[in-house]
């Protein structure tokens, strides 16, 4: 990557003064790994959002925004430009709708609907960051996803300049994939439309009973990103058949339409694997996890190994969920 210049750093903290230099991501990403942010911002309103945007591409700079940094791999390198955190973290209740900021924390999101007494997003109580985050990457889990519950997203189209309210379907939400994977536009925060809940103690009990289902199944206390690939789903029955060549296909999995990623690197027999100083979870297969001082290049390592290990066992592509920042 091209260093900023001097000339650039110094018209980019005239602009955004909040704005400091060198900022280690490790700091800021659940991995615990990546080199520093030249230039590293917090903005805590959409408002301010736009003009850090603004103010990069005036000065010609690259930029990067994140929320809570649970789904990305940052270089070793660091980042040549200005990373931009979203802290704006507004939560709203009226009626049965929950508006929320882009930098709200998801969870809240969750406790905070389920304490007035709506139903429609329990399931993101484990979800680590923020809803700008979930929004990007469509976040699901134990049978929901945002696709489920939004009614409406605000954010802004860096291609027209314009700001918008998309509807679900603008948002072209897939299986962990959305309209903001696939075209530049900030979120700026969105509307959930959730339900009166019929029995409030029990959304209360699902909080809980979700916790602690987390925490017998995913390596909660190290530092990890969360599933590193995205789960396989198969349309055409050739790919099933292929695979069942090689190993039992569990029949859930066969009537899901989805193959797990852990379970194929399970398969693989890569539980346990590990590159300096990351692993593959030995309690779930699709957690890498940092014993401390785990290099981007050596997860990376890690992922190009298990990808080729997988295909070459089973004839299946695994696909990266996690983020790449600064490579
Ligand atoms: C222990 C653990 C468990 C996890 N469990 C799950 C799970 O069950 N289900 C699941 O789906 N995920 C899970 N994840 C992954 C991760 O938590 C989710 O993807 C989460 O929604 C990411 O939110 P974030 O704010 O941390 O996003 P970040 O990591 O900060 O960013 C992710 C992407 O979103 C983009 N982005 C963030 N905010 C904005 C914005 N305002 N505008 C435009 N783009 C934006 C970023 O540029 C980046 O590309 C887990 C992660 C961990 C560490």
């Amino acid at each position: 990557m091209t260093p900023l210049t001097q000339e650039q750093i110094t018209a980019y903290k005239a602009k955004m003064p909040a704005t400091v230099e060198q900022e280690p991501m490790a700091k800021h990403t659940s991995f615990r790994v990546g080199g520093s942010a030249r230039l590293y911002v917090v903005v805590h309103s959409s408002s301010t959002l736009l003009e850090a945007v603004e103010a990069a591409l005036a000065v010609g700079i690259p930029f990067y925004l994140y929320g809570g940094g649970s789904n990305l791999l940052v270089s070793d390198d660091g980042f040549e430009g200005v990373i931009i955190q979203t802290a704006h973290r507004g939560i709203e209740v009226k009626d049965t709708n929950v508006s929320a900021e882009a930098g709200a924390i998801t969870a809240m999101v969750a406790r905070t609907s389920v304490e007035a007494g709506l139903t429609g997003f329990e399931w993101a109580i484990g979800v680590p960051g923020t809803i700008g985050g979930a929004l990007y990457g469509n976040a699901g889990c134990y049978g929901g996803e945002m696709k489920d519950a939004v009614e409406s997203v605000d954010a802004f189209n860096l291609e027209t300049k314009e700001h918008v309210r998309l509807t679900n379907a603008d948002c072209q939400f897939g299986y962990r994939n959305s309209l903001f994977k696939n075209k530049p536009y900030l979120i700026l925060g969105c509307q959930l439309a959730l339900k009166v809940s019929p029995d409030a103690a029990a959304s209360k009990a699902r909080l809980e009973e979700i916790m602690g289902k987390r925490k017998d199944s995913q390596p909660l206390g190290q530092s990890s990103a969360g599933c590193v690939f995205k789960n396989v789903e198969f349309s055409d029955p050739k790919e099933l058949e292929i695979l069942s060549r090689s190993v039992e296909v569990p029949e859930a999995m066969k009537a899901s339409g989805k193959i797990s990623a852990g379970w194929l690197i399970d398969q693989a027999g890569l539980l346990g694997k590990t590159i300096g100083e990351v692993s593959v979870s030995k309690k779930h297969g699709n957690f890498f996890v940092n014993a401390g001082q785990a290099r981007a290049q050596d997860i990376l390592a890690l992922i190009s190994l298990v990808k080729m290990k997988v295909r070459d066992d089973l004839g299946i592509e695994l696909q990266e969920e996690v983020q790449y920042v600064g490579f």
